[in-house]
């Protein structure tokens, strides 16, 4: 068993390293810059719409999209793609330029495998042409909502349209300037059981009883261009043909969304580890301190090992789970995708604050990416369900399935 890209990857591989120097990386920290600054809150640098297009002249689009979901997917299985995603996160923000971003990665899965004809017609076809950006609204500020069946958000019939009442919060993307409308998870049956009382619906940007409250930072960021924030529903309607799937549906959806999802954000940590530690490296080769290279410090040197070897470790697992659930689906990867959910934010979060100590004062500066990446992998640790979540649901896995074993220990005598 190995997993080496074949040859289709390593050509696709040398393409999108090639577009990454030319244009990716010399606009690096512009982008970033233009997005500190509060003055272009929630917009995209003059720049961003030609760059999509170069990407897609170059035909380096939508890759993410499974080979199943014909004719829109380029074809790639979730193991060759793995390694694309690894390089192009190591500047996260070029995502968005290969139309492999989230919220809308997950958002174009829904829609390809549970919309009907006509929801794909109206919104997947201009998420996959990179015209518009959507959000996904789970979480809710008045219920714990880690455990998504307490979220409360009302979703009513009433003849052909239904209802909506609630709030949500934490949707990312909202504030896109290109956001054009919103998954919507909420209540339709109180009375059924408990995975069964939610739905999906969308809702459109501008649709009456549809407000934004507010926008805030995150970890000091406002994340524009798409931004967090607080959604207000008061008897918003909606046509019931924005139903996704029907109702009661909510969860399957949910967990359709996720399974893929993971294992790209997976990757994502991959690639913006391997970065710091690529920046790390460069750095400790030049500097010197009490006479020496920093190269030459053993700390210095254990804290690149082990971080090469945490990196390694992690980009195994995730393209161990890309695999099988190329093999198995979802369904039959899920533990697997519960550990790289589990492991690669925390690995990468580690990887990036061992970057910044080697970098000193500069390490922590708005000069290098470092300080961004290490935030962002924190606060992923509990976006996407936190890690305890994770670990808990894992845990019971691994104790129900675990083998019989004789608890008497045979001992040796001596
Ligand atoms: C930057 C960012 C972007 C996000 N984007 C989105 C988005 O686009 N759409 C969306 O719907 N949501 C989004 N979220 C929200 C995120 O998914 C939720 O914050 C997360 O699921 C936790 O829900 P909660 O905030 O209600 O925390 P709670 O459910 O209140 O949990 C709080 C804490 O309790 C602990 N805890 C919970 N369950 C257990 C357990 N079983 N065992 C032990 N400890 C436990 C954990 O430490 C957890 O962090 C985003 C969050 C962040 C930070």
């Amino acid at each position: 068993m190995g997993y080496e890209p074949n040859a289709k990857t390593a050509e696709m591989a040398v393409q999108l390293n090639a577009f990454m120097q030319e244009h990716i990386y010399p606009r690096e920290m512009e982008y970033n810059h233009y997005m500190d600054d509060d003055a272009n809150a929630f917009t995209y640098p003059s720049w961003f719409e030609d760059l999509k297009q170069k990407a897609r002249d170059a035909g380096i689009w939508n890759w993410f999209l499974p080979a199943e979901y014909t004719p829109w997917s380029p074809g790639l299985t979730n193991l060759e793609f793995a390694p694309l995603m690894e390089i192009m996160c190591k500047v996260p923000w070029s995502q968005q330029v290969f139309n492999c971003s989230a919220p809308d990665r997950g958002n174009m899965d829904v829609l390809a495998k549970y919309g009907t004809p006509e929801q794909q017609e109206q919104w997947l076809l201009p998420l996959l042409d990179g015209k518009i950006r959507s959000t996904y609204g789970m979480t809710e500020p008045l219920v714990a909502s880690s455990d998504a069946t307490n979220l409360e958000v009302s979703i009513v019939r009433d003849g052909d349209e239904y209802v909506i009442n609630g709030r949500k919060w934490f949707s990312s993307n909202i504030a896109n300037p290109l956001n054009k409308f919103m998954f919507v998870m909420g209540k339709t049956d109180p009375t059924a059981s408990r995975h069964a009382q939610h739905s999906t619906i969308i809702v459109p940007k501008g649709t009456p009883g549809c407000r934004i409250v507010r926008t805030y930072r995150v970890l000091g960021s406002l994340h524009s261009p798409g931004g967090e924030g607080e959604v207000e529903f008061k008897d918003c309607r909606v046509p019931a043909t924005n139903l996704i799937l029907g109702e009661g549906r909510g969860f399957e959806i949910a967990q359709g969304r996720l399974g893929p999802g993971r294992f790209q954000y997976a990757m994502m940590f991959v690639g913006m580890a391997q970065r710091c530690l690529d920046l790390m490296c460069a750095r400790v080769q030049q500097r010197e301190a009490f006479g020496e290279k920093l190269m030459k410090k053993t700390s210095i040197q254990h804290d690149v090992a082990r971080s090469r070897c945490e990196i390694e470790q992690c980009r195994l697992l995730v393209l161990a789970a890309a695999d099988k659930m190329d093999r198995e689906g979802a369904k039959g990867a899920r533990d697997l995708i519960s550990m790289v959910k589990i492991v690669a934010p925390q690995m990468c979060e580690t990887v990036a604050s061992r970057a910044m100590q080697a970098f000193g004062g500069k390490g922590v500066s708005e000069d290098l990416p470092i300080g961004e990446i290490f935030l962002h992998a924190r606060f992923c640790r509990i976006a996407d369900g936190p890690d305890e979540v994770h670990m808990s649901q894992l845990g019971k896995w691994t104790i129900r399935d675990a083998p019989e074993t004789d608890l008497i220990v045979h001992n040796v005598d001596n």
